[in-house]
């Protein structure tokens, strides 16, 4: 008789919810193991008895053959006495009511599964039809947690209780809906329905009759996964602009929905690598290259597609396919494509409660596809393109969140980073992992605070967090800021603050974004963070940096020269202020971009003279402001950063030719972006088409980069250049400067799994305080 050894292993990482107790289950009865199998705060824990070849094989299977949403971070085993029973059990959720510490981790919100489509379509299926449908592989997690351990009674779910049927398959280890906590089905399950603005339900299918509207060019809201979407035809011009004007959103780009990728194909150019972006379980926005046949204007003759409304002036369209089972009755329902956006008004964040969306919506929506099942926590979609075949994260959100972004090199104590003002998340860290939360949005009213606030405490509870490191921009005006200086003046324990300079968080997250971090040295690099705004630490407005920097620290190596933004913020709303500012001349010599503006120029011009009003930036925002508007690219701006987004539309793709610009070796030296402007203004001025002008412009930005990078390299030596900052989201430029170091021999760090914008904040200031905090 072979000798039985008994083994717990104790599994880590996104172990629940994901069908990995059937799985074990599976596993070890197949090869003839005893045991159990549970879910405990910490993760599963498992005990296996057996001939010591079958354990062996388990533990290897364990890892290599895991569920497809389950994500192993950590297995560790310790020998037991055999116990000489004969069964495997799988044992009950223990409650969260014990003291064991919470390290399992939520999962994030999946798209329906190819199982679950097929008994979709099936008309023998019992959930045919059923837009709720969801396993163990698929469904609704992050959106409609309300605490761990993850088990219905903590869900949004726990208000429906399951019919026989559906509770014979939860509880059957061998049936695809074992334990999946949302699962339902049209007996006991969400229902929907189609309502009217002032919430009285339409007669018919709730489905057939959301088509029909859409058809008919009408405005729907749908309550989607993690808040309510507006919906209109998306080849419906009079639609699109009239959800435009109802939601006061001029110009900023609508998504699109399509009901497959080659839907999708007809609308976009997509890669391999985009391809798979549009079909990962996360389900993201894509940015595609447009179809010139996808009516582009003004590059391309109207045809059948998309509505010019729907992302005006643009060359790329952000499209995405369906990812809950409501969006595929509804794509296939509607046959064609629809624009499905953000369910809010103006900058306000998207509508999730029911009631809300009446009383926010009523006014912008003529019917409601609503449904009972309610939101816990609301997201957005996530936005990404690919970028060298890797992909380039936007905005992390939907489908992403809360999976942490593993940090090897840890963090020694408990950290809460709030990040910046636009594009907010924030970040809590412990051990090795960085939850960087879901977009919270732009941190300028209430609604966004208390979601902030509230997100917080959620991923503190869900994680069980007490950060004892607070991290924060070092801009003393930011809510992000006020909130974490307030955290550390109520805490009775005392809180460690850290302020972070905004580029030099920039940079860190870049390098945590790449692994670079994970030494605990993590640089030093060259950093060069090109955005809108940031707070110096001389108290000016930083933007177009040069940074020497590891995660500790940094020393600032070059910048742009500084030029004043006449009337402080009036001059990001209005570009043609900082091409007055740039060009510093009050006569009107031909310029277009004067005789726009010539009512209000010389006094500008002379503000910016005398620094009245008039704060010093070298921020590349408003570099690219200042050409933009020369351009006659735009004077005045709808949304952040929309003069630079027309600037690189506009630009020639085939021209490569780059303005010089000059530098001042000093130190830290400075690039004069002035030299770009007047290149700008100099070749209009000899009749060169505006789009091969805007190519040079940017060619000429990523030059002065490749200049900047050199000179550090001269003087310190480095040959890694990490890219990061919101300018970095434009493409040419990204691509133009990437060639052009990698010319030149440097390692380039671009981000990929957070985003280059204000959106990575967080991340980078969680990883900066920790390396503050190492000894
Ligand atoms: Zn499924
Ligand atoms: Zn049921």
């Amino acid at each position: 008789m072979t000798a039985l050894i008994r083994t717990a292993i104790r599994v880590e990482g996104v172990v629940q919810g994901v069908g990995f107790r059937p799985f074990v289950y599976t596993l070890a009865t197949g090869l003839g193991l005893s045991g159990l199998v549970g879910n405990d705060p910490g993760g599963v824990f498992v005990e296996v008895e057996g001939p010591a070849p079958a354990v062996r094989e388990f533990l290897l299977r364990l890892e290599r053959d895991a569920p497809p949403l389950a994500r192993i971070e950590r297995v560790t085993t310790r020998a037991m006495t055999p116990s000489g029973l004969a069964s495997f059990a799988i044992a009950a959720s223990e409650s969260a009511s014990g003291s064991a510490p919470r390290r399992t981790l939520v999962s994030a919100d999946t798209a329906t599964c190819a199982d679950c489509l097929r008994e979709l379509s099936d008309p023998a299926d019992r959930r045919f039809g059923y837009p709720f449908i969801n396993c163990t592989n698929c469904g609704p997690r992050f959106t409609i947690v309300r605490d761990v351990p993850y088990d219905r009674p903590r869900t949004t779910m726990a208000t429906f209780a399951m019919c026989e049927q559906c509770a014979a398959e939860y509880r059957d280890p061998a049936d695809r809906r074992y334990h999946a906590q949302p699962t339902c089905c049209p007996a006991c399950g969400p229902r929907l329905a189609l309502r009217d603005p002032a919430g009285n339900a339409l007669p018919g299918g709730p489905i057939a009759g959301a088509a029909e509207l859409l058809r008919q060019g009408r405005v729907l809201a749908v309550k989607g996964l993690g808040g309510y979407h507006l919906a209109v035809d998306a080849a419906c011009e009079e639609a699109a602009a009239a959800l435009r004007a109802r939601k006061h959103r001029e110009d900023k780009p609508f998504a699109v929905m399509a009901a497959d990728l080659a839907a999708a194909g007809r609308l976009g150019h997509i890669d391999a690598a985009a391809a798979s972006l549009l079909t990962s379980q996360a389900r993201p926005i894509v940015l595609l290259p447009r179809r010139t046949g996808a009516k582009l204007e003004p590059w391309a003759e109207p045809g059948a597609g998309v509505a010019a409304a729907t992302a005006p002036g643009n060359r790329h369209l952000g499209i995405m396919l369906p990812y809950t089972p409501l969006h595929h009755l509804l794509l296939a329902a509607v046959a064609r494509p629809i624009v499905l956006t953000s369910g809010n008004v103006s900058d306000e964040p998207i509508v999730y409660r029911d009631a809300d969306a009446l009383a926010r919506l009523g006014g912008i929506a003529d019917a409601f596809l609503t449904h009972d099942r309610a939101i816990h926590v609301r997201t957005d979609d996530s936005v990404t393109r690919a970028f060298r075949g890797r992909p380039m994260l936007i905005r992390r959100s939907r489908g992403y969140v809360p999976e942490p972004v593993v940090v090897a090199s840890g963090f020694p104590r408990q950290v809460l980073a709030c990040g910046a003002e636009l594009k907010n998340t924030f970040c809590l860290a412990k051990d090795r992992h960085a939850f960087v939360s879901h977009h919270i949005g732009d941190l300028e009213n209430a609604e966004t605070l208390r979601s902030f606030t509230e997100g917080v405490e959620h991923f503190r509870r869900l994680f069980d967090l007490d950060p004892r490191v607070v991290a924060h921009d070092l801009h003393p005006e930011y809510l992000s800021t006020k909130y974490a200086v307030e955290l550390a003046e109520t805490s009775p324990e005392g809180l460690s603050l850290q302020g972070v300079q905004h580029h030099h968080a920039h940079i860190a997250s870049c390098l945590a974004d790449n692994g670079a971090a994970d030494n605990g040295a993590g640089g030093p690099v060259i950093g060069v963070a090109f955005d809108g705004t940031g707070y110096g630490t001389d108290g000016t407005i930083w933007g177009g940096e040069f940074l020497v920097a590891d995660l500790a620290g940094f020393e600032r190596g070059g910048h742009l020269a500084p030029v004043p933004m006449p009337g402080g913020s009036a001059a990001i709303r209005q570009p043609w202020r900082m091409a007055a500012a740039y060009l510093d001349a009050d006569d009107s010599d031909g310029l277009e971009v004067m005789r726009r503006n010539q009512a209000r120029w010389p006094a500008v011009v002379a503000m910016a003279r005398r620094g009245v009003n008039s704060p010093l930036t070298s921020s590349a925002g408003r570099l690219f402001d200042a050409a933009a508007s020369i351009l006659g690219v735009r004077d005045a701006i709808n949304y952040e950063g929309q003069a630079a987004v027309e600037l690189e539309q506009l630009a020639d793709p085939g021209e490569t030719g780059a303005y010089p610009a000059g530098l001042d070796t000093g130190s830290p030296f400075r690039v004069r972006g002035g030299d770009l402007v007047q290149a700008v203004v100099d070749d209009l001025a000899v009749g060169t088409p505006r789009e091969i002008v805007a190519a040079r412009f940017h060619h000429g930005v990523a030059a002065l980069i490749e200049a900047g990078c050199l000179l550090l390299r001269d003087r310190h030596g480095l040959g890694t250049a990490a890219l990061s900052g919101g300018v970095f989201q434009n493409l040419l430029l990204l691509r133009a400067t990437v060639s052009r170091l990698e010319a030149r021999g440097f390692r380039v760090l671009v981000h990929s799994r957070v985003p280059c914008n204000d959106g990575g904040i967080s991340l980078g200031q969680a990883v900066v305080a920790a390396a503050r905090d190492r000894p």
